[in-house]
Order: structure tokens, then sequence, then C-alpha cells
């Protein structure tokens, strides 16, 4: 599988728990993230992402359409 979306993530991101939240809801003190894959932004902002997936530590953020696009590839539980 080629795309310009993949870098190597798999060396921390396959198989992974991840959990679906609202970004208001993260659990780390910053103010924005942005999608591990296509890079568009997380943040409480109207225009930016305010829900999506991210690991169990709140570190690492998917949106919904990476998600859905990578989900097999990488074995996300
Ligand atoms: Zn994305």
């Amino acid at each position: 599988m080629s795309d310009w979306r993949l870098r190597n993530q798999e060396m921390y991101l396959k198989n992974k728990v991840l959990i679906l939240k609202d970004y208001k809801n993260r659990t780390t003190s910053t103010d924005h993230d942005h999608c591990e894959f296509c890079f568009d932004k997380f943040s409480e902002k109207e225009q930016d992402i305010q829900r999506g997936y991210c690991t169990e530590d709140n570190y690492y953020w998917i949106c919904p359409g990476c998600y859905e696009d990578f989900k097999e590839l990488f074995q996300w539980c």
C-alpha cells in the first residue's frame, strides 16, 4: 500500500488501542494536535476537527477519514 500519508507510523501505531473521543476531553494540556497521517488540525475551534481517534495516552490523534482508510492496515482495536 502506497499513500502519501504513510511514513512508518506502524513503528508506533500498529496494533494500538484507539479511543474515539471529543478533542476537548483529551487528558493532555496541548491546545491542538495534528492527525498523525494527513496533518489535519485538531482543536476546540469550530474550523478544526473536534472529534477523532486517539491512543490511550491521548498523545497521537487520527482523524476519522484516516482511521477508516488505515484501520485494517494497522489493526487498530
Ligand atoms: Zn487524517
